[in-house]
C-alpha cells in the first residue's frame, strides 16, 4: 500500500557497485517505504541479483558510488550481520544447504539473534518449537521438515517455503525476494505467494525480484521496475508488469540504444 508519508526505510541513490572490478550497477535510484510492495523485473544479467547482494552486504561486491540508507543510517557503515538482524532479509536465489544442522536449530539461532537485537528475549528450545509451529502453517510446511538437515534434500519449492517460514520468523522490516518463484510449480508459488501476502504490513517492505508476471498475479505490487544494464530503466504500476508480458524486452535495448547515441 503506497502512503506518501509513511517511513522512508530505503533510499538508494545513485548506486554503483563492481563484481571483482566489473562495474555491474551503475546508478540504482530506488526509494521504499514502509508498507509498499516493489517488483524489479528485468532480462538475465541486468543486475537485478547484484543490487539485492549489495544491499545484503555480500563480501564479493564492491561498491564504488552512490549511497544507501536504511531508516536513515548509512547502510554500508552496517556489516551484514548487524543488517540482517536491524530487519534487512535476503532470500537467495539458490537457498544453501547445511548438512548436519537440524533446521529446528537452524531457524531457532537464527531467530534469537534477530530477536537479541530487538531488545526480545531468547526463546529456549521448548517456547521455540511452540513458536514456529504457529509459524509453519503461513508456508503450510510440515512439522518433520524442523528434524532434517537445513535444505539438504528438499525440493526446490521445500527451499523456498523453508525460506519464507525463516522470513516468518525473523519478520525483517525489509524483504528481498530473489526469484523466489524460480522452479515452482503453480502450488508451491502459490503457497510462497500467500506466505509472502501473509507476511506484508504496514510497517515492512517487500522487494521481488522476479522474472516472470505468473508471481505478481498471487502477490500485488505497489511498484515494478525494469531493470537493465546495471540500473532502473522504467518504473510503473502493476500494469508494467502485464505490458512486459505482452511486449518482451525488446524495447530495453532500443531505449539503451538511443541513449548511448545522444
Ligand atoms: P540478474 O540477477 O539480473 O540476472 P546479476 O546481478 O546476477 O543479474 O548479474 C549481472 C552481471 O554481473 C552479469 O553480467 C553477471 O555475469 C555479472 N556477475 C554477477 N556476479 C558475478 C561474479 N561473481 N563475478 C563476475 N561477474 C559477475
Ligand atoms: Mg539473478
Amino acid at each position: 500500500m503506497i502512503r506518501p508519508d509513511a517511513e522512508l526505510l530505503l533510499d538508494i541513490n545513485d548506486l554503483h557497485a563492481s563484481v571483482e572490478d566489473q562495474p555491474i550497477l551503475k546508478g540504482v535510484n530506488l526509494k521504499i517505504r514502509a508498507g509498499e510492495i516493489h517488483a524489479i523485473m528485468g532480462r538475465n544479467g541486468s543486475g537485478k541479483s547484484t543490487l539485492s547482494k549489495v544491499l545484503a552486504g555480500h563480501p564479493a561486491y564492491q561498491v564504488t558510488g552512490g549511497s544507501v540508507r536504511y531508516r536513515g543510517e548509512d547502510l554500508f557503515e552496517l556489516e551484514a550481520e548487524e543488517r540482517a538482524r536491524l530487519g534487512v532479509f535476503l532470500s537467495f536465489q539458490y537457498p544453501v544447504e547445511i548438512p548436519g544442522v537440524s533446521n529446528l536449530e537452524f531457524l531457532r539461532v537464527s531467530t534469537n539473534a534477530s530477536r537479541e537485537k530487538r531488545g526480545q528475549e531468547e526463546l529456549d528450545t521448548f517456547d521455540f518449537e511452540d513458536h514456529v509451529r504457529e509459524k509453519l502453517k503461513v508456508v503450510q510446511m510440515d512439522p518433520a521438515f524442523l528434524e532434517r538437515s537445513v535444505n539438504q534434500g528438499f525440493s526446490g519449492g521445500e527451499k523456498k517455503r523453508n525460506e519464507i517460514l525463516q522470513m516468518a520468523l525473523l519478520e525483517p522490516v525489509v524483504a528481498i525476494l530473489d526469484e523466489t518463484d524460480s522452479g515452482l510449480d503453480i502450488d508451491a508459488l502459490r503457497i510462497v505467494a500467500g506466505g509472502v501476502n501473509q507476511l506484508s504490513s504496514e510497517q515492512n517492505a517487500t522487494i521481488l525480484i522476479t522474472h516472470y508476471q505468473r508471481l505478481l498475479d498471487e502477490i500485488t505490487p505497489d511498484y515494478v521496475h525494469v531493470m537493465a544494464a546495471g540500473r532502473i530503466l522504467r518504473t510503473g504500476g502493476r500494469d508494467l508488469a502485464i505490458e512486459l508480458e505482452k511486449t518482451g524486452y525488446d524495447w530495453v535495448d532500443k531505449q539503451l540504444a538511443a541513449e548511448e547515441v545522444a
